[in-house]
């Protein structure tokens, strides 16, 4: 592979205050990459403006060079989907593209290693972070439970990897084919295949601007991975339903035994049974029906069931 024509893709939202630094050093770490002979002369940037109200079109505009360009949506549609926009807005002009946040907290650095990594064959190249002590607590454990609870749930994601990372062209071209409105990523590019690997990397503090993401966007995201990506949660809801049952049998007995010794209250037994009994009835049968929902679920999303990596 002589030379590789990189995009680098910057979803942005109110991020006036950091791009100008920010483009600085990713122009300058082109440049590097270039006379390394790394990656060709055409590679770019591109920043998608998810309609920002601080005026960050603004400065992309001014920006704006043969090596930089913008794209703006027409309303703010969330960093999924415009790392999906900038990737796909790329697609047509490179071999490789690598998404990364406009504050600069993944290290440009490494995108040198990424793109190493991607000539030696990989398809998607993960940047991991190695620890996460720059983040405060309730991010660190809020983020360990989350891809813990993922992959309990069934979900292929990596750790500690966050939105950047490196997809080639085919991988991107597959990425695309995923019609989801729901758009998580971080499970959909794992699901792609090929050979995947990981740069690892420190995260730094935000330059300048704010987090896009408090708490409650967060956790909104983290239940939108959740559900996107596993129906597991509804077939929880039909065990938990035999549980009762179960627990109900356990107290049947236990009641019917209270009974025979006069130890009970008038109406006590046949209401603590019919207590337990249909609420785990009700429950299986929520589960059921789920269990069909969430198959109608997976269907509508038509996504690719198979992809062939090479052929002879
Ligand atoms: N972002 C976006 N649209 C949004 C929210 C965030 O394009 O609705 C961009 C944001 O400009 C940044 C990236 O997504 O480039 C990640 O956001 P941020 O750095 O605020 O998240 P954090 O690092 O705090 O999790
Ligand atoms: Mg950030």
């Amino acid at each position: 592979m002589d030379s590789v024509t990189l995009a680098i893709v910057v979803p942005c939202y109110d991020e006036a205050e950091v791009l100008p630094s920010t483009n600085a050093t990713l122009l300058e770490k082109l440049q590097s990459m270039v006379s390394q002979g790394l990656v060709s002369k055409a590679s770019f940037i591109i920043y998608v403006d998810d309609r920002s109200e601080d005026g960050t079109w603004e400065v992309v505009r001014a920006l704006s060079s043969p090596v930089v360009r913008g794209v703006r949506l027409s309303r703010r549609c969330g960093h999924q989907c415009a790392l999906l926009a900038g990737i796909e807005a790329a697609f047509d002009d490179c071999d490789a593209c690598v998404t990364i946040d406009a504050d600069l907290q993944d290290d440009p650095d490494i995108l040198s290693e990424m793109v190493r990594r991607f000539r030696e064959g990989a398809d998607i190249v993960y940047g991991v972070r190695r620890d996460r002590h720059t983040d405060s607590w309730m991010k660190r454990t809020s983020a360990g439970n989350f891809y813990r609870v993922m992959r309990g749930l069934g979900v292929d994601c990596v750790s500690n990897h966050a939105d950047f990372r490196l997809l080639s062209h085919r991988a991107v071209s597959d990425l695309l084919q995923y019609g989801e409105r729901n758009l998580f990523l971080r499970g959909i590019v794992p699901q792609l295949g090929y050979d995947q690997a990981e740069v690892y990397y420190d995260r730094r503090k935000r330059m300048a601007g704010y987090s896009k993401y408090p708490v409650r966007r967060m956790l909104d995201f983290a239940i939108d991975g959740i559900t996107s990506f596993s129906v597991r949660p509804v077939r929880m809801l039909f065990w938990l339903g035999v549980i009762f049952m179960l627990t109900a049998l356990g107290i049947g007995i236990y009641a019917v035994v209270r009974y025979f010794q006069g130890e009970t209250i008038e109406g006590w037994t046949s209401l603590i049974l019919s207590i337990w009994f249909c609420t785990g009835i009700l429950l299986i049968g929520l589960g059921i029906v789920g269990e069909y929902i969430g198959k109608i679920y997976i269907e509508v999303k038509h996504r690719p069931r198979y992809r062939v990596a090479e052929k002879t």
